[in-house]
């Protein structure tokens, strides 16, 4: 990364998580408008795969980097997207995942002080926990376990949440918070272990489709590319709005029905089964989006029924 200041308007953007499924398409949307990324990236749940195609651009810069460390570089922006995302990955090394929640938020702010840049949290609703309002507006204060499976991940980002409006509020600091809801596409990984990923390898293998509990359970899902244009437009908005802002698709679906869509736009002859419901699985979840929409003009525009016949065409290219 070049030390002076990029000419012109581009900036030096640092993206950690970079090499993640959200971080990936960030580095791209960031690059195709000029600017400069440097993407730092422990590839714990991230892969050099989703970059490849990057890696030769010269305004593009790869540092293999584990945000729990201190972090000297020079930079315009920060958007802090470190953190494994999956359930099933978060909770197979818990301690790494808070530590990269709350250390990796404490760094990568020690950082923006340091330069006095904007940074923006990729922060979740999973602060809300299971909700007990619905849909979930910005002012809901949540319904969280404190001591569960899920909570490494949880109370991570709240806790990352709570230090970013410390910083901002004792530093003067410039920070932005986005709520990111359920967003799924391509360059997600086989092995995720989302919802959306799982039924669509599972409807395109031909095995078959795990419904955890009575899949009544909702969720609301976002295509990658609205989530993209969700990032930019927080980034861009005035100072003075820091958020947390909701991002998501306002639609719900039960998992039944989501896995309904998969089978009718494979074409699968794959059945559905059941498998216990994880510990404090969340009942019902979707996002009140008028803070969005009055703040940032941002809407989501990709129905479901679009985004999914993407991505299933994604893993039919992956698998063969
Ligand atoms: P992902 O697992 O594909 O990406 C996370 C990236 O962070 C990976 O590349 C991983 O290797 C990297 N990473 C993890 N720990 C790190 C560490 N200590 N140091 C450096 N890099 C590290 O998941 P994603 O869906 O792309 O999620 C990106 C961000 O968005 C995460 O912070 C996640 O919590 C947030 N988010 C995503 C969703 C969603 O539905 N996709 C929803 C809410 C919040
Ligand atoms: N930090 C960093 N890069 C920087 C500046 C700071 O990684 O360019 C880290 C460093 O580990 C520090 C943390 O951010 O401990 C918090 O920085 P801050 O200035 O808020 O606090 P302090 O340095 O007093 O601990
Ligand atoms: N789920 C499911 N089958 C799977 C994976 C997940 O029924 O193979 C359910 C899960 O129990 C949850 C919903 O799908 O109710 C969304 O799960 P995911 O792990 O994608 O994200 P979450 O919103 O729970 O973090």
């Amino acid at each position: 990364m070049v030390n002076q200041k990029t000419q012109g308007s581009a900036k030096r953007i640092l993206v950690t998580g970079g090499a993640g499924f959200l971080g990936s398409h960030l580095c791209d949307a960031l690059l195709a408008r000029g600017d400069e990324v440097l993407c730092i990236d422990n590839f714990v749940t991230g892969s050099r795969k989703n970059i490849y195609h990057i890696l030769d651009n010269p305004n593009f810069e790869l540092l293999r980097h584990d945000v729990t460390f201190p972090l000297y570089v020079e930079v315009d922006e920060i958007y802090n997207l470190a953190c494994p995302a999956s359930p099933v990955h978060y909770q197979a090394d818990p301690v790494q995942t808070i530590k990269t929640s709350v250390v990796g938020a404490i760094n990568m702010l020690g950082l923006a002080k340091r330069l006095h840049i904007p940074i923006l949290q990729a922060s979740t609703s999973e602060v809300y926990g299971d909700p007990q309002i619905h849909p979930q507006e910005e002012g809901y204060w949540g319904h969280v376990n404190p001591i569960g499976l899920r909570s490494c991940y949880d109370e991570g980002k709240r806790t990352a949440e709570t230090l970013f409006m410390d910083y901002h509020r004792q530093h003067h600091l410039d920070v932005k918070i986005i709520r990111i809801f359920n967003t799924y596409g391509p360059r997600m990984s086989t092995h995720d272990g989302r919802v959306v990923s799982n039924f669509i390898v599972q409807a395109l293998q031909g095995k078959p489709i795990t419904i955890f509990g009575d899949g009544t359970q909702t969720r609301s899902f976002c295509f990658y590319s609205d989530l993209i244009a969700g990032f930019l437009s927080m980034m861009a908005s005035p100072q003075s709005f820091t958020g947390p802002c909701n991002i998501g698709n306002p639609i719900e679906f039960t998992m039944i029905e989501l896995a309904q869509q998969v089978l009718d736009l494979t074409g699968s002859q794959s059945k559905l089964i059941h498998m216990p419901l994880p510990q404090d699985d969340p009942r019902q979840r979707r996002p009140d989006i008028a803070l969005a929409q009055n703040r940032l003009k941002w809407d989501p525009v990709i129905s479901l029924r679009e985004g999914l016949k993407e991505t299933i065409a994604y893993f039919r290219a992956l698998l063969g």
